[in-house]
C-alpha cells in the first residue's frame, strides 16, 4: 500500500448517504446528520437520522423476508456462494472500505486495513463456509423414539454496533446471522455508518436477496430504542457501553423479552511479573496494549499491574514508548496513532484525565490535547503511576489512551487487585512460570487472558465477557450459537 493510493482516495467525494432498506436505497423521513472526520474537522457527507417509523419499515421488510424463506430456505451451498462472494467484494474493495472508515471514525489506516475490512473478509469467509457443515443431532432417547434436535435460525435479528471498529465488529454479528438463515436489521453508530452503508451495497451485489439485510441509521435513543423494543426483532446483539446494554435489557423485558447478547467493553488487568521472559517485549507490548488506536478498544489493557521489584523500570520502558509514538493524521502512513473519535470523546477523556490528577495519581507522561492546527481531535498517550483500586481510573472504561499503574507484592495480591473491578473482558499476564500462567488464567475472572503476549485477532476463537463485560460470544462457531434455535421433535417409532 502507497500513500499516493490513499491520498487518492481520502479526496473523493462521499454522495449524501441514505438507508438500505429492503433491497433499496431510501431516503429517511427524519432529517440528516453532518458527518465531520475526526482527523481533520473535514465535512464528509451526510447520514439519515432515521425516523422510528423508518426503522418500523426496515423489521417489516426484515420480517416478511424471513418470513417467506427468500433466503432461510436456500440450501445452505447457496447462501455459502453468497457469503463468499461478500467477502471476494470487502477484500476488492480493502483500501476504499479502510480511507472511508479512517475519515469517518479516525483509527491509524495501517491497523483499520487490516482490523476493519480485512478482518471483515475474513468473518464472511469463515461462516460462508460454516454454512453447510454445521450439522443437527440426533438425541440418544430410549430406542421407541427418534429425538431430532434441529438447528433454525432465530429469525429477524437487531444488531447495534458502536464506532470503534464498525466493519470488524458489524461482521461478527452479520457473517453468523445471515449464514444461520436469519435476515438482520443493523443500527451503525451515529459516528460511524459509512463502511457499513457500503457493506449493504456490497452485499446486494454479492447476491444477498432484498429486505435480508437492511441498514438504518441514527440516533441511538431514537432507532436503536425502536430496535430494541419492537415486538418482531427476535434477537438483539449489541457491542457499546454499560449504559447502552442496561437498556436493552430493559427495552427487551418491556417488549417481547427477545434474546440479549452484549458485549460491553472492559478495564483489562495487565499484568507483569518480575520474571517475564523478556521485559523490553512486555514494556512494547503493555503500550500497545492501550496506545493502539488511541485506547478506543474494548479489550484495551488499561490497567498495568507492575511487581512492585520492577517497577519504575519497567514504568520507565513503557513511558518510553509512549512519548516515541508518533500521534497524526490516521489518514498518513507515518502516523503510529491516530485521532480520538470525536469532541465528546476527547473531552470524557480528559475529564478522566483531571479526575486522576485529583485522586492522587502521578501523571507520568501526556495528558493533553494535542495537534489542534491539524483540525481533528488527538491526544498524547498517557500514563499514571499510583493509581489505586478505589479510583475511578482504575473502574471505569476511559476508551482512550489513559494507563493506570499500580504495583504489587505478589501473585495473590496482583490476581485479587485484577478481579477488584465490575468489568471482566480481558487481562494478560506475563511470566516465565509455567504453573503461574496457568494460574493466572484460571484465577483472573475475563472472558480470555494473553499470556507473554497482548492481543490477538483471529475469528477461530471466540472473544467475550463475564461479569458486566456482557455475555455471548462473537467469533469461533460458538458465536453461532446466538442465531440459531433448537428445534426439537419427538417422532415415536
Ligand atoms: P459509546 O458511548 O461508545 O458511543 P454507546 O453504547 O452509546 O457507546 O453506543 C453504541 C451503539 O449503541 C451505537 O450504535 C448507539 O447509537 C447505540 N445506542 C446508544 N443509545 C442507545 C439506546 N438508548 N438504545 C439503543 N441503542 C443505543
Amino acid at each position: 500500500m502507497q500513500q499516493h493510493q490513499i491520498d487518492i482516495l481520502r479526496s473523493q467525494t462521499v454522495a449524501p448517504q441514505l438507508l438500505f432498506i429492503d433491497g433499496k436505497w431510501q431516503p429517511g423521513t427524519g432529517s440528516q446528520l453532518e458527518i465531520t472526520s475526526p482527523a481533520d474537522g473535514e465535512v464528509i457527507t451526510t447520514i439519515e437520522r432515521a425516523s422510528r417509523a423508518d426503522m418500523q419499515a426496515a423489521i417489516k421488510a426484515a420480517r416478511k423476508s424471513f418470513d417467506d424463506g427468500r433466503w432461510a430456505n436456500q440450501a445452505p451451498g447457496e447462501r455459502k456462494r453468497v457469503l463468499l462472494k461478500l467477502a471476494d467484494l470487502i477484500q476488492q474493495n480493502e483500501l476504499e472500505l479502510a480511507v472511508l472508515g479512517v475519515r469517518d471514525n479516525g483509527t491509524e489506516i495501517g491497523m483499520a486495513i487490516k482490523a476493519e475490512p480485512g478482518s471483515a473478509a475474513g468473518t464472511f469467509r469463515y461462516y460462508a463456509e460454516a454454512t453447510d457443515k454445521v450439522y443437527g443431532e440426533i438425541a440418544p432417547t430410549s430406542a421407541s423414539f427418534l429425538g431430532l434436535i434441529h438447528k433454525q435460525p432465530v429469525g429477524v435479528v437487531g444488531a447495534i454496533v458502536p464506532w470503534n471498529m464498525p466493519l470488524m465488529i458489524g461482521a461478527w454479528k452479520l457473517a453468523p446471522a445471515l449464514a444461520a438463515g436469519n435476515s438482520v436489521v443493523l443500527k451503525p453508530a451515529e459516528e460511524a455508518s459509512l463502511t457499513l452503508l457500503r457493506l449493504a451495497e456490497l452485499a446486494a451485489e454479492a447476491g444477498i436477496p432484498d429486505g435480508v439485510f437492511n441498514v438504518v441509521t441514527g440516533q441511538g435513543s431514537e432507532v436503536g430504542e425502536e430496535l430494541a423494543l419492537s415486538m418482531d426483532v427476535d434477537v438483539l446483539v449489541f457491542t457499546g457501553s454499560g449504559n447502552t446494554g442496561r437498556r436493552l435489557l430493559e427495552y427487551s423485558a418491556r417488549s417481547n423479552m427477545k434474546r440479549c447478547y452484549l458485549e460491553l467493553g472492559g478495564k483489562s488487568a495487565n499484568i507483569v511479573f518480575a520474571d517475564a521472559p523478556d521485559l523490553d517485549k512486555a514494556a512494547l507490548g503493555a503500550a500497545m496494549a492501550i496506545f493502539r488506536n488511541s485506547g478506543q478498544i474494548c479489550v484495551s489493557g488499561s490497567r498495568l499491574l507492575v511487581e512492585h521489584t520492577i517497577h519504575d523500570e519497567f514504568v520507565a520502558k513503557v513511558a518510553q514508548h509512549a512519548e516515541n509514538l508518533r500521534v497524526g493524521n490516521p489518514l498518513e502512513l507515518s502516523s503510529q496513532i491516530g485521532a480520538i473519535n470525536s469532541q465528546r470523546q476527547l473531552t470524557s477523556n480528559l475529564e478522566f484525565v483531571a479526575k486522576a490528577k485529583e485522586q492522587g495519581a502521578d501523571l507520568v507522561t501526556g495528558g493533553e490535547q494535542i495537534l489542534q492546527s491539524l483540525g481533528g481531535y488527538y491526544m498524547q498517550p498517557t500514563i499514571f503511576t499510583g493509581v489505586e483500586s478505589h479510583h475511578h481510573l482504575a473502574q471505569h472504561e476511559v476508551f482512550g489512551p489513559v494507563l493506570g499503574v499500580t504495583p504489587f507484592n505478589n501473585e495473590a495480591q496482583a490476581i485479587a487487585l485484577a478481579n477488584d473491578c465490575n468489568y471482566g473482558l480481558a487481562g494478560a499476564a506475563w511470566t516465565s512460570n509455567l504453573g503461574r500462567a496457568h494460574r493466572m488464567i484460571k484465577a483472573v475472572n475475563t472472558g480470555g487472558m494473553f499470556i507473554n503476549t497482548y492481543g490477538g485477532a483471529d475469528v477461530t476463537m471466540p472473544l467475550g465477557g463475564v461479569k458486566q463485560s456482557g455475555n455471548g460470544v462473537d467469533k469461533s462457531l460458538h458465536a453461532m450459537d446466538k442465531y440459531i434455535n433448537l428445534k426439537t421433535a419427538w417422532i415415536q417409532l
